[in-house]
């Protein structure tokens, strides 16, 4: 029997967090991983992701999990992996398997990190090959570099529904639609707009009646389900897809917390059965702790900071850290992760009814909410959208930003003091009217919900230059014409594209900006290469 002082089980980013808190205390540390490749979940993430400074935002998840192993790596902590393991016994005994052998190890203390798993729901025909889950087009894609197919009709409107929908646009895939038994978008508004303004279309109070096919996916029926959510007669529709990919929500994988006789709760707003743990992540087994995902689907950047605090508590439990110093970084934990629980989508632990309006009072675009898009007429209210007297004199940045989400990279990497979010990153982030935009674009690349544009009304006599972050392949290069499109994919007019910058700061986005006549400046948002403008 091995011992190590913790042992934690996952190395998601909750696993390595915890792993990198307590080995930078001294402890000795094992992480076990089924897979074999580290990082959880955040290796099949190429998209940037939310949060502030400290929660490593706009950085890529796949880069953010190789930063955190390499920083477990470097502080002595060893990754076994291939290593599931299967039991776990009193006195924190656990078994493992690796490859076919079975070990055994023990721990002072344990950290369970082992995630969540995919939900799926049944149809006729749901399992016919083509009916995937979104994490496993993530793999194909991500991992493996494979298209799960060509037509894609996406199950499920949350976050991983709308960014695994963004991911297949730029894998080459259609989207032919993504629908959701709920009557609002789950996930948020701006990874929703990403789509939307490809042409992606949401039907909402919509389910799947059927998969067709006989030997793989050749189309799907969908059909519009009332308030309680039955099927209404005579609304069915068929879609002509290849791939049905199923994004109806995660359950926490608490299955060995229950072997190791923790106590479960059934918390249907964490997603399932989840261990009851107290402020530091200890279930009611002493030295068992939980983190991230099985102790609540949150996201990547809680799942972090759970990590943290889990680490934080062993290393002062067993006296590697006095107890003023654990309660000086349990205290910063804490609080970076209430201000990412706060906000319109937040995990702050209560039930919640779809919000009206903003924390900052303006109503919340119900267009963003129901189609994926915002409407023109309801963003005038929102303080990153500069008004017409502001645009007549030049370039602007518009901010449509319109959701409390906890994001603000916007206000970090403006080097002229543009724009502000505040302490709250949950704020909605505002244009400084007194602040002089310089055009640099690098508010653009870095948003990771994409939702910033640079317009210029006075590019031209009649036209206006539109700046929009681009991430497909191949880049259209200058002096190349396309179609302007506006927020839900309609084209508008033809665009010439006028620069396509990218540098190292920009990590893979470019910054487009396309030449569009006038009276379209405040709606023109996508770039169509080549495409021709219907007649009529
Ligand atoms: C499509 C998608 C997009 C997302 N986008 C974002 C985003 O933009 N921002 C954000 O913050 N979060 C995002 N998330 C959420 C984020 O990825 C998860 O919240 C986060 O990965 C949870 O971390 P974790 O460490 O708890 O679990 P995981 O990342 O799931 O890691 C758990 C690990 O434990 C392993 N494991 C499980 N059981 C065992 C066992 N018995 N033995 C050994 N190993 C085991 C698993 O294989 C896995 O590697 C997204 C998730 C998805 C699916
Ligand atoms: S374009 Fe540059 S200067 Fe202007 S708001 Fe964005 S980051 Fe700031
Ligand atoms: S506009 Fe700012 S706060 Fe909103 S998603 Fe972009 S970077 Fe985050």
């Amino acid at each position: 029997m091995i011992r190590y002082e913790v042992i934690i089980i996952g190395a998601g980013p909750a696993g390595l967090s915890a792993a990198i808190e307590a080995a930078a205390r001294g402890l000795k540390v094992v992480v076990f991983d089924e897979n074999d490749k580290p990082g959880g979940q955040l290796f099949k993430q190429i998209h940037k992701f939310f949060g502030a400074k400290e929660h490593q935002a706009r950085e890529r998840g796949f880069r953010i999990g190789e930063r955190l192993l390499a920083q477990a790596v470097g502080l002595g902590v060893k990754v076994v992996l291939g290593a599931q393991v299967v039991g776990i016994f009193d006195n924190k005994q656990i078994t493992v398997m690796i490859d076919t052998q079975m070990e055994y190890y023990v721990g002072n203390s344990i950290v369970i990190a082992t995630g969540a798993s995919e939900n799926v729901i049944s149809f006729p025909g749901w399992t016919l090959p083509g009916v995937i889950g979104a994490g496993a087009a993530q793999t194909l894609m991500n991992i493996y570099g494979l298209r799960p197919g060509s037509k894609v009709l996406m199950v499920g409107s949350g976050n991983v529904g709308v960014v695994v929908g963004y991911q297949l646009i730029q894998a080459g895939c259609q989207v032919a639609a993504v629908i959701d038994a709920a009557a609002h978008i789950g996930g948020y508004g701006v990874h929703a707009a990403k789509i939307a303004r490809m042409g992606v279309p949401f039907y909402l109070s919509h389910t799947i009646a059927q998969a067709h096919g006989t030997d793989r996916v050749c189309g799907a029926t969908i059909v519009e389900v009332d308030q309680a959510w039955q099927p209404v007669p005579g609304s069915e529709k068929f879609l002509d897809v290849d791939v049905i990919c199923l994004a109806v929500g995660l359950s926490p994988m608490s299955q060995l917390a229950r072997l190791a006789g923790c106590l479960l709760q059934d918390h249907p707003h964490k997603g399932g059965l989840v261990p009851v743990c107290d402020e530091y992540g200890e279930t009611t087994v002493k030295d068992i702790y939980a983190a991230g995902d099985v102790a609540g689907i949150e996201e990547a950047s809680s799942a972090m900071l759970q990590g943290r605090i889990a680490g934080n508590a062993i290393a002062c439990r067993h006296g590697y850290i006095s107890r003023t110093e654990f309660e000086r970084y349990h205290a910063e934990y804490k609080t970076s992760l209430m201000q990412l629980r706060g906000g319109t989508f937040g995990h702050d632990g209560g039930e919640k009814t779809q919000p009206k309006h903003t924390a900052e009072g303006q109503p919340l675009s119900q267009t963003l909410l129901t189609k994926g898009y915002l409407d023109e007429r309801e963003l005038t209210v929102f303080p990153g959208i500069p008004g017409e007297a502001a645009r007549k004199q030049g370039l602007v940045a518009v901010l449509e930003c319109t959701q409390n989400i906890p994001c603000n990279p916007c206000q970090d990497v403006c080097p002229k003091g543009c724009i502000k979010v505040g302490d709250k990153i949950t704020n909605l982030p505002v244009m400084v009217s007194s602040a002089h935009c310089s055009g640099c674009g690098l508010c653009v690349i870095s948003c990771p919900g994409q939702a910033i544009f640079l317009v210029n009304e006075t590019y031209a006599d009649n036209f206006a230059a539109v700046s929009i972050p681009y991430e497909l392949v191949p880049l259209p290069v200058p002096g190349s014409k396309g179609m302007a499109c506006d927020r839900s994919g309609a084209v508008l007019a033809e665009a010439e594209v006028i620069s396509v910058r990218k540098n190292a700061k920009s990590d893979g986005t470019a910054l487009l900006t396309m030449k569009v006549p006038g009276q379209w400046a405040m709606l023109a948002r996508f770039f169509k290469p080549g495409a021709a403008l219907q007649e009529g």
